[in-house]
Order: structure tokens, then C-alpha cells, then sequence
């Protein structure tokens, strides 16, 4: 057995939460203690777990001694906390208690670091302690650990990500089923993966979290929600799906995050932004369907990372489930109590480089776009003028007529679907809007960016 009986040094373990993740992590710190204690080189003592209802019925039986309502007693005595409660209060207030008194922190609430990341991790470091939370983007996953210290020594150029596992459910019912959005929702509601109130995820909100959290660490610099261009997938028809999947895509929700560098005169670019700094966006964007993370199937989460020296790299697992989720959660206790052991707290984030957040427009990306026009002799050759005179390039073009057989043209509709060369926001958007404006042009159907070719 992996036992170590030098283990002498003891760490006091407080446990805020005990619901899905926070009774897993119980689990493992009472039933694995030994093995723990081998790996860290001290025995990790669970002293309380704070919960708001000690006599709740819950699905693993631990020590009722254990349970208290004090939370704050609790993080006052601890030498990790690991915070599982959720939500923006009390959590911020005890993990500030616990920076404050020397505590190293782990925490999953993703909730928590989209708002209130930077003042905490700024905290933390003021403090000189450590707070980690490989559990926040991607549950299981590691990926916050490869990024900081595997790939410490490369640069990160992109980081591409399936982040939330509610949307790629709902995304890939709709491309194996071609259900319709509302269905595919009501499928993932009725099976547990999406919350009564699904809102974080179908907005795109949870994933651009976790957008701002992985750009800040790939590119050693703090971005917050509100850097994050966010669009979510609400507006995904089953049309969409149906059309990128006749032309080899499939639709994914991604969090990206690029470094983005353009020709520039005395630091900024033709239209006066930075010509170099980091974009992070989330959007429904189109994946070529054998690129990896068109794999990634069902609540499943990936992460694609390319960096110079490395190359391509893919991240997979499980996003979320309690098991899962403390898996990431105990990694970060085991790495914190290794430093503890060895006499710090260590340091493992860098915000070295502070590079502007550069906004979607200055995004160079390749565009999917749907349109339902007349079916009449020339409306190819308007709209391609069109796309020429805003400068965007078509790379492919499909077309369905909609005709009874043997009918000749001019009563039906047609649909065209192109996809461009790389094109800047900007262009794209003019373009667009003067493609509607042709009496010839029905409606456009879609406008969505293609990534991974
Ligand atoms: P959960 O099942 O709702 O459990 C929350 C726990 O915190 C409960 O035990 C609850 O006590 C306790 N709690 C809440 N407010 C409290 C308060 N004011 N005082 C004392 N105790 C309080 O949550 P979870 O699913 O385990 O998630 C925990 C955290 O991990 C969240 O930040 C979440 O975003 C993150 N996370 C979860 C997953 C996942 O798959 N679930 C994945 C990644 C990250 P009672 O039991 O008495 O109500």
C-alpha cells in the first residue's frame, strides 16, 4: 500500500459545503487519508465541514460531529479551506477570512471568480498565500495546472475550449436528433444536465467565466467577465446544424482565446486599437467535424490548446458530477499541501504581461452565412459583387432550390450558404447588411464564425 509513516506534519482541513462535490471531497479525505498522507508528506485532518442544515438527509453518510453551521470558526482554524459552497455570499467573505488568516484556499465557484477573481487572487497574493481552482473550468479536466506550470516554459497562442457541458448536450442532441433548440433543452432539463433556470449556461454566461479564467492564465494577464464577448446559443436553429452538417461542420459553443497581433504603426492598427493583445470570446461557432473537438459528444468538456513550441494539444473529460468535479478539487489540496510541507505557499499564476483586451472587431475569423433568396437567374453574381466590393472573400458556396421537379425558375426560394476566407467583423457586418438589403434576399438564416480549419 502507498503509506508513509514520516507523515508527521498535520494540516487542518476545512470543508465549506457538503453538497455534490464538497460530500466527494469528504469522502476522499476520510477514506483515502493514508494514501493522501504518503503523497503529501502530512496528514490531512478534516476538522468541520460547514454546512446550513447539519441534520440534511445526504447521499454519503460522514461523521455527524463533523457538521457545523460556524462557518467562520471554522476557516479561522484551518490550514486549507476549500471552499464548495457556491454562490457569491458567504463564500467571498470566508475565503477573504481565510486569505486573511494565512489559509491556503481551493475553491470550484466559477460563480464567485467571474465576479470577484481579480480582488481575490490580488488578495491572495498581497497575503502570500495560495488560492487554486483547477476545478472551476472544466470540472475533472486538468487543465488550469498543464497551462500554469507544464506549459510554463512555451507560449500560449490559443486556447480553444468546450467549457460547459449543458450546451454541447443540447448542441449535439440537435445534430444527432435534429431536434429543434426548445426540444433539445427540454431533452437536457428532463435528463439533469441543464438547471431549472438554464440561463447561465444557454446565454453562454457560465462559459465565459471560465473563458476569462483560462485567457488570464494562458496569457499571464487579468481579464475579467466583462472582457469576454459573449454570445450563447439560443439563437442555433436546427436549420444551422442541419446546413453545417451537409457541409462537414458541427456546431459548438467555444470559449476562445487568442493572441492576436496585426501590422501596425507605432502600436496600433488602421483603426486605432492595439495591434497586439488578446481576444477572448464565447460563441456557437462552426468546427470542421473531424477537428478533436468535434468529437467531443453528450455533457463531455474539451479543451484545445495550441502553444508555439508544443503544438496542438486536447484536454477531455468530464465538466462537471460530483466524483469528477473533487477529483480537480483534491488535486489542488494534495498540490497545496506538498508546498506547505516543503515551507510556502509557492506561486502559481503570473499576471507579467498585461496585455489589452483587444473587442470582437478585431477578430479576423472565417463566416458561415445562411440566406433564404429568390430562385432567379443572377442573384448569384449580385451577391458575390457584394462580398467583392466590402473586400470578404467566399472560399465555399451551396445552394438548394427549393423547385417542384421539372418547374423553371422564378417562384421558389433558394438556399445559399457560403463560407468566406478570413474576414474582420467589420467587413463582415457591412457585407451582411447589404446582402439583406437586396430585394432578391429573403431573409439571412444564420452569420457564424468557423474555427479549426
Ligand atoms: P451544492 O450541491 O448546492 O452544495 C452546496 C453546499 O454548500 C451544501 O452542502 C450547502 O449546505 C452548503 N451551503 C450553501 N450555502 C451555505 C451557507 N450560506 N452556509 C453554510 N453552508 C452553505 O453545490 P455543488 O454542486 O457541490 O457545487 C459546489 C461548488 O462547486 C459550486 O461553486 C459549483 O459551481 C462548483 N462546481 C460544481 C460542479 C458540479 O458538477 N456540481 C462542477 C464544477 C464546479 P446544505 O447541504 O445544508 O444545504
Amino acid at each position: 500500500m502507498d503509506t508513509d509513516v514520516s507523515a508527521t506534519k498535520t494540516l487542518k482541513v476545512a470543508l465549506l459545503g457538503a453538497g455534490n462535490v464538497g460530500s466527494q471531497v469528504a469522502r476522499v479525505l476520510l477514506d483515502d487519508a493514508e494514501t493522501l498522507a504518503a503523497r503529501t508528506g502530512a496528514r490531512l485532518e478534516l476538522v468541520g465541514i460547514a454546512v446550513r442544515n447539519v441534520d440534511a438527509p445526504r447521499e454519503v453518510e460522514l461523521p455527524r460531529e463533523l457538521y457545523t453551521t460556524d462557518a467562520s470558526a471554522l476557516v479561522r482554524d484551518a490550514d486549507i479551506v476549500i471552499e464548495l459552497m457556491g454562490g457569491l455570499e458567504p463564500a467571498k467573505t470566508l475565503i477573504l477570512e481565510a486569505i486573511e488568516h494565512g489559509a491556503t484556499v481551493v475553491t470550484g465557484n466559477k460563480a464567485l471568480l467571474a465576479v470577484d477573481g481579480p480582488a481575490l487572487y490580488e488578495k491572495a497574493d498581497a497575503a502570500g498565500v495560495q488560492l487554486s481552482y483547477e476545478a472551476a473550468v472544466a470540472g475533472a479536466i486538468p487543465i488550469l495546472r498543464p497551462i500554469t506550470d507544464s506549459l510554463a516554459g512555451d507560449k500560449i497562442t490559443r486556447v480553444m475550449g468546450i467549457v460547459n457541458g449543458t450546451t454541447n448536450f443540447i448542441l449535439d442532441a440537435m445534430d444527432s436528433t435534429g431536434a429543434e433548440f426548445s426540444d433539445a433543452l427540454a431533452e437536457a432539463t428532463r435528463l439533469g444536465y441543464a438547471e431549472a433556470d438554464p440561463t447561465a449556461d444557454i446565454e453562454g454566461h457560465d462559459a465565459a467565466a471560465k473563458g476569462a479564467i483560462l485567457a488570464s492564465l494562458a496569457f499571464h494577464t487579468r481579464f475579467a467577465l466583462e472582457d469576454v464577448h459573449c454570445e450563447g446559443i439560443t439563437g442555433v436553429t436546427a436549420g444551422d446544424i442541419a446546413s453545417a452538417k451537409e457541409a462537414g461542420y458541427v456546431i459548438k459553443l467555444l470559449a476562445i482565446a487568442e493572441k492576436i497581433s496585426t501590422p501596425s504603426k507605432g502600436g496600433t492598427d488602421d483603426a486605432g486599437r492595439p495591434a497586439s493583445g488578446v481576444s477572448v470570446r464565447v460563441h456557437p461557432t462552426l468546427i470542421p467535424r473531424e477537428h478533436p473537438l468535434g468529437a467531443v459528444r453528450g455533457a463531455f468538456n474539451a479543451v484545445f490548446v495550441e502553444a508555439e513550441n508544443a503544438g496542438e494539444l486536447m484536454f477531455y473529460g468530464r465538466g462537471a458530477g460530483g466524483a469528477p468535479t473533487a477529483s480537480a478539487i483534491m488535486g489542488d489540496v494534495v498540490s497545496a499541501a506538498r508546498r506547505l510541507v516543503l515551507g510556502g505557499p509557492g506561486r502559481t499564476d503570473s499576471t507579467i504581461e498585461v496585455l489589452p483586451v483587444l473587442p470582437i472587431d478585431a477578430v479576423a475569423t472565417r463566416y458561415y452565412i445562411g440566406m433564404d433568396a429568390a430562385d432567379q437567374p443572377g442573384v448569384l453574381s449580385k451577391i458575390a459583387a457584394l462580398f467583392a466590393e466590402n473586400g470578404v472573400s467566399i472560399e465555399t458556396m451551396r445552394q438548394t432550390v427549393h423547385r417542384e421537379p421539372g418547374e423553371a425558375a422564378g417562384p421558389g426560394s433558394a438556399e445559399l450558404r457560403f463560407v468566406t476566407h478570413r474576414a474582420g467583423e467589420a467587413a463582415l457586418a457591412a457585407t451582411v447588411e447589404a446582402i439583406n438589403g437586396l430585394d432578391i434576399i429573403n431573409s439571412i438564416t444564420s452569420v457564424l464564425r468557423v474555427e479549426g480549419v
